[in-house]
């Protein structure tokens, strides 16, 4: 493998029935910032499907400077295998330095697959993407390799935080879990280039056969697009106190989430869970109530814009990441600020 024939930063521009997703639209704001690092001009959106050239413009409003198209009706609905024959196939004549995939459930399945299937290495889950040397420290054992993709992510259990990278192959592949990375303000009116490309499709013994699809139907509300979230933590006590917070969310037209273990006691679905194993979320103001701040929670919160946290302890390492604390019972302060709050809108109205 001759690493210098491996140029520019692309993505994997999921979409799914004909819409593209936000890490998309996230993945290309992460590129465009990486590509100016590396001095590349251009970056370039990889757009598997049927039917999908109508997205590309979007594509382009949010960074895409190239799409490549893959347009095959054996790409209708994803499946392992076809998606992997197509995104292998354009690493193999396109050759990317860097390549990002979502970390969605598509994503996880399919950015393995295709790092196996070129010969190179994938970051899972990463939270954090730059260039830079590698390795950080000058080693006399190790020769440094300059502009490097440093991935950095959880690791042992969230215990730790590493800086992975993969001088010697490429190319460079990680995975971002949606909300991690920020999208640019759209550019209105702007074009990509398209470069259509099929390496062809033969069904065999390996493609799935898709007989149906059922769409989960989720009553549960999207802590991801929220702008307030009113999180409750192991301290609220139980699934019924969460009335309070509840309450709280109701009078700020906000939305509530919670800590794992939350969740783990079956208080509240898994959908509401923010951190590490949960979701990353990025509201313009976040509540921490009755939620300690482990490594892990924080891990998918600390880039709200403002948080406030609520907490008896007034050691709880949460009041190290929050931007305003009140120390004390929540059941005595939720309710009283929600009073407040209530007073204070019905005055202006
Ligand atoms: C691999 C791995 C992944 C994980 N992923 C996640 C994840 O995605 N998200 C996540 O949240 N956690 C995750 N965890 C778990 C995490 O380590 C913590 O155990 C968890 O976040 C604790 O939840 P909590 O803060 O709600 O509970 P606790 O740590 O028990 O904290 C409860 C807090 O409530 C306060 N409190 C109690 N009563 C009151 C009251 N009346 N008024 C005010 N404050 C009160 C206490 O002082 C305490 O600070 C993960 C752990 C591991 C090992």
């Amino acid at each position: 493998m001759s690493l210098e024939e491996y140029k520019g930063v692309f993505i994997f521009a999921q979409q799914v029935d004909n819409e593209l997703s936000s890490i998309a639209l996230e993945l290309l704001g992460k590129a465009k910032s990486l590509a100016e690092d590396l001095d590349e001009k251009k970056v370039t959106a990889v757009l598997l499907g049927s039917d999908v050239k109508g997205l590309v413009d979007k594509l382009a409003e949010y960074g895409a400077d190239r799409v490549i198209v893959v347009d095959d009706p054996a790409l209708k609905d994803y499946r392992t295998e076809p998606y992997t024959h197509a995104l292998a196939s354009v690493i193999d004549e396109f050759k990317p330095e860097i390549l990002l995939v979502g970390a969605t459930a598509i994503g996880r399945d399919l950015g393995p697959r295709v790092s196996s299937r070129v010969h190179t290495g994938l970051t899972a889950d990463c939270t954090s993407l730059d260039i830079g040397d590698f390795p950080l420290e000058p080693s006399p054992v190790r020769e440094t390799k300059h502009k490097q993709l440093l991935m950095t992510r959880p690791a042992f259990g969230g215990n730790t935080i590493a800086t992975i990278a993969c001088p010697d192959f490429r190319p460079q592949m990680a995975t971002v879990r949606p909300g991690v990375m920020q999208k640019i303000d759209p550019i209105k009116g702007a074009k990509a280039e398209v470069v259509e490309f099929n390496p062809g499709f033969e069904e065999n013994d390996c493609y799935t056969e898709i007989l149906k699809i059922v769409k989960e139907a989720s009553s549960v509300a999207d802590i991801q697009a929220a702008k307030i979230l009113v999180s409750g933590g192991r301290g609220v006590g139980s699934a019924e106190n969460f009335k309070i917070l509840d309450d709280l969310a109701e009078a700020l037209n906000g939305t509530v989430s919670c800590s794992r273990a939350v969740v783990d006691s079956g208080w509240k679905p898994k959908d509401l869970q923010v951190g590490q194993t949960g979701k990353t979320v990025r509201p313009q103001l976040y509540f921490a109530i009755g939620i300690s701040g482990a490594i892990q929670h924080v891990a998918g919160m600390e880039e709200s814009d403002i948080i406030i946290a609520i907490n008896k302890d007034e050691n709880a390492p949460i009041f190290d990441v929050a931007d305003y604390g009140v120390v004390g019972d929540l059941n005595k302060i939720v309710p009283a600020l929600t009073k407040k709050i209530k007073e204070a809108l019905a005055a202006k109205n």
